[in-house]
């Protein structure tokens, strides 16, 4: 049998071997990092070592590195202290489905109007701005510098969720000028349920959970000692070349599949994006068929983003860059990580290149 192929990493990426190393050591650790003795001690040893890794991988200063059970926990906390807040239409929906979120026009190629976000901000006081820097659907990059700029000159946050961008494109907090960002560890070939809040300003913060005094009273509950270290080791995994890698595989990909099919669309080609994704549509074939076909081909992708509910709904990244519904119902997602090979590329381009000589005008 042939070995499955794997494009489905901005969903969630395989575990590296030094996250899974990493997280059988803390596994084995008996002890509640918030107690006093040996053992609880080596528990906490193993938090702050992946804090400090953390911190420096993203440029923040390690106190500002909260634990957290994921991205869309990230989100939810530093979002949670109210007020009227700005979205770009295109963010993930733990960004979207926050209270008091208003949801910014993007232009064509997804990114945010910054015109719209000036207009915005002008009209009533705005608490925080949400950006995020790469789009889990398209792999298009954010103007958050600017945003942030534009934020802070009306005396709003600037929150960053920067999932789909940790490993892939160079993210320094402090150069963004961002307040808060939201990591999550499966994405990059960590555990998941695993991830992290940073703040600039920790004690500003309002926290989300309250009990325990964990993570200095910023999020109560037990830390997750082996899914934080299972995190931090698979940051310290990346490559120093991997995002190269990727972006001449994903060059590759497009290249080629929009060369074997004539009306093959690459979803916002044009724009500055992470190198990692490709929104690829296949005119007149549904892409909930090509996800399914290809998965008898052994090729693991998905249509949009990976829905919790295992069903296929119309994408509202396409619908806010004014993508036709057509395009959208055929556009599926092909996402690239640290395991994909040239191999894997090829595979993908023979079964989708069968499926567009089989395809039919009115499949859809
Ligand atoms: N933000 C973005 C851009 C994502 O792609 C995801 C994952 O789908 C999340 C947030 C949520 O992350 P998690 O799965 O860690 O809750």
């Amino acid at each position: 049998m042939t070995a499955r192929v794997y494009l489905d990493h901005a969903a969630s990426s395989p575990l590296r071997p030094a996250a899974r190393a990493a997280i059988g050591r803390a596994l084995d650790l008996a002890g509640n990092a918030s107690s006093v003795h040996a053992e609880g001690r080596a528990a906490r040893a193993v938090v702050e070592a992946a804090r400090r890794t953390l911190a420096a991988a993203i440029g923040g200063a390690t106190g500002g590195i909260v634990f957290t059970s994921g991205a869309t926990e990230a989100n939810a906390a530093a979002l949670g202290a109210g007020g009227r807040m700005l979205a770009a239409a295109v963010e993930h929906p733990s960004v979207l489905a926050q209270p008091g979120v208003e949801p910014l026009a993007v232009d064509s190629a997804g990114r945010l109007d910054l015109q719209a976000l000036a207009t915005a901000l002008e009209e009533r006081d705005v608490a925080c701005v949400a950006l995020m820097l790469a789009n889990n659907e398209t792999g298009v990059l954010q103007p958050v510098a600017e945003a942030a700029a534009l934020a802070h000159r009306a005396g709003a946050r600037l929150h960053v969720d920067a999932v789909q961008a940790f490993g892939r494109v160079p993210l320094d907090v402090a150069a963004l000028g961002a307040d808060s960002a939201a990591l999550s560890a499966h994405k990059l070939g960590g555990p998941k349920g695993a991830g992290a809040l940073w703040l600039r300003d920790p004690d500003a913060f309002h926290p989300l959970l309250r009990g325990g005094g964990q993570e200095h009273r910023r999020r109560a509950g037990t830390e997750n000692v082996a899914g934080i270290a299972g995190f931090a080791a698979a940051a310290g995994a990346i490559e120093p070349e991997e995002a190269d890698r990727l972006a001449a595989l994903c060059r590759t990909l497009e290249a080629e599949a929009c060369r074997l099919v004539e009306d093959a669309v690459v979803i916002g080609a044009d724009a500055p994006r992470a190198p990692h994704i490709t929104a690829l549509a296949l005119p007149g074939m549904a892409a909930a068929t090509q996800v399914m076909a290809l998965d008898l081909a052994g090729v693991a992708v998905s249509a949009g983003a990976a829905c919790s509910s295992g069903k296929v709904a119309r994408s509202h990244v396409l619908a806010a860059m004014g993508v036709a519904p057509a395009l959208a119902d055929s556009t599926i997602r092909v996402s690239l990580g640290w395991s994909t090979t040239s191999a894997d590329i090829d595979r993908f381009l023979d079964a989708w290149g069968d499926l567009a000589r089989r395809r039919r005008k009115d499949a859809l």
